[in-house]
């Protein structure tokens, strides 16, 4: 038994140069996940300095340069190169270390434990975005191990504070630490993953994101007590603001990005939905084809900016008439809007000189090419490793940290390379977030294989 076990092992400690063990990897891949899933950095506050040091801890005993930068005591980010032949510019795989806070008790299972059960990893993070800081770092061990040198280094980064904006993360990164990104061609990060729909997987590979518009709507008054009302208060005005935002309904906007993918998903479907995909523009006149379509909340936030309030403020006490009320709306604008015209729609749908508005958060939309060769590396992918599937650019109505990278001129593409389904799509800031050992392994590999086929592209 003991000796069985032993040439067990041993055969896996030294695999032939170019033979990867994807198997060992996908189980080393699994520890790594279940390690950075203890560390709890639920954000606020984050904390995301363990995890990091986790990951530096990893990747420098195989001898792989790595350095954790802080943009404020216990906001770690990680930053490891793999250094190439240099024949083409650098490549930076993006994932985050931050998590959104998860409830124990709506949780089967722990949500920070690292649990492994039924071949899946159990806990906050394990898809979003933990996960993918694991095969990142997993794919470029594995490389390394394997003695390759790949056309280009590639830049891992798995930064603090994306759920909340990336300020502390991505964003201080790209204004702190420019040097750290070189003079890289392309990003690869979360936003999109393979599909698993009836059976046929479909890669998606997002090119653009909705940009947010957080704003604060505040309604003014005189403060009071509250068993004297006047007619108009702060808190009237502002419930008489908010109810004419509900009714105002933003108009369907078809942007070129959206008409693409939409178009390109049409062949998948059966008619009429085929006939109706294709031709877009056509079929959101039919009144009937719209009220279907935007039914669906996903697809309706594809066609058009949305408004939905969220934070409500007004009086502490019930008996005083506060001289200030507040809402705050998370508004997400299509690519290509601008927030200054969308801002001054929204002033004259309220009508009101004595609500002003305030800008949280905004940042101008970006996209990236849809016909780059990593896109081509991403084909040659599903051609050898997802039976052809089709490769599909699309456009996500949330965000992630890749509009920092845009701005600094990065073709970034959100592309996850696990396949999952809607069931566990829903896990993601859900409960009982998971992830197969079978997705990390596969994960793994895919990821190794693009390192090492994506095109050098046209000179700098
Ligand atoms: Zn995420």
């Amino acid at each position: 038994m003991t000796i069985v076990l032993l040439i067990a092992v041993l055969g896996r400690v030294a695999p032939a140069s170019a033979d990867l063990d994807w198997h060992e990897l996908g189980e080393e891949t699994a520890t790594l996940l279940s390690d950075l899933i203890r560390i709890d950095t639920t954000n606020p506050p984050g904390g995301e300095t363990a995890a990091a040091n986790l990951l530096a801890r990893k990747l420098r005993a195989e001898g792989i340069e790595t350095e954790v930068v802080e943009s404020a005591p216990g906001r770690g980010n990680l930053y490891a190169r793999l250094p190439g032949a240099g024949g083409a510019r650098p490549l930076i795989l993006l994932s985050h270390l931050d998590v959104v806070p998860a409830d124990p008790r709506d949780w089967r299972i722990p949500p920070f434990a690292g649990i492994r059960e039924r071949g899946h990893v159990y806990g906050r993070g394990a898809l979003d975005a933990k996960g993918l800081a694991a095969i990142q770092a997993m794919a470029v061990i594995a490389v390394k191990r394997s003695h390759g040198i790949l056309p280009r280094d590639v830049i891992v980064l798995a930064t603090a504070d994306e759920e909340t904006g990336g300020s502390a993360g991505a964003g201080w990164l790209v204004h702190h630490r420019r040097d750290l990104l070189g003079d890289a061609e392309y990003l690869l990060t979360e936003g999109d993953h393979i599909h698993l729909r009836g059976g046929q997987k479909i890669v998606q590979v997002s090119v653009a994101e909705k940009t947010p518009c957080w704003l604060k709507v505040v309604a003014h008054g005189e403060s009071g007590h509250g068993s004297t009302p006047p007619r108009f208060t702060a808190v009237t005005r502002l419930v008489r603001a908010l109810n004419k935002i509900r009714r105002y309904e933003p108009p369907i906007s078809l942007v070129p990005a959206v008409e693409s993918y939409f178009a390109a998903l049409a062949p998948l479907e059966k008619e009429p939905l085929r006939g109706e995909l294709t031709h877009m523009r056509d079929a959101l006149e039919e009144p009937q084809f719209l009220a279907d379509f935007t039914r669906n909340p996903r697809q309706n936030a594809l066609i058009r900016d949305t408004i939905t309030p969220t934070v409500l403020q007004g009086s502490l006490k019930t008996n005083v008439i506060p001289a200030e009320a507040s809402a705050q709306l998370d508004c997400r604008l299509l690519p290509g809007e601008s927030p200054s015209a969308f801002i001054a729609q929204l002033r004259s749908v309220i009508g009101d000189d004595s609500v002003s508005i305030e800008t949280l958060l905004s940042f101008p939309s970006s996209s990236s090419d849809p016909s780059a060769p990593l896109l081509t590396a991403i084909r040659h992918l599903s051609a050898t490793d997802l039976g052809g599937a089709p490769v599909i650019p699309s456009v996500i109505p949330g965000f992630t940290d890749s509009h920092y990278f845009r701005e600094q001129g990065v073709a970034s593409y959100g592309f996850i390379p696990f396949i999952l389904t809607e069931e566990d799509e829903k896990t993601v800031h859900g409960s009982n977030e998971r992830v197969s050992i079978q997705n990390l392994e596969n994960g793994v590999r895919r990821l190794v294989t693009l390192l090492r086929t994506v095109p050098p592209a046209a000179p700098k």
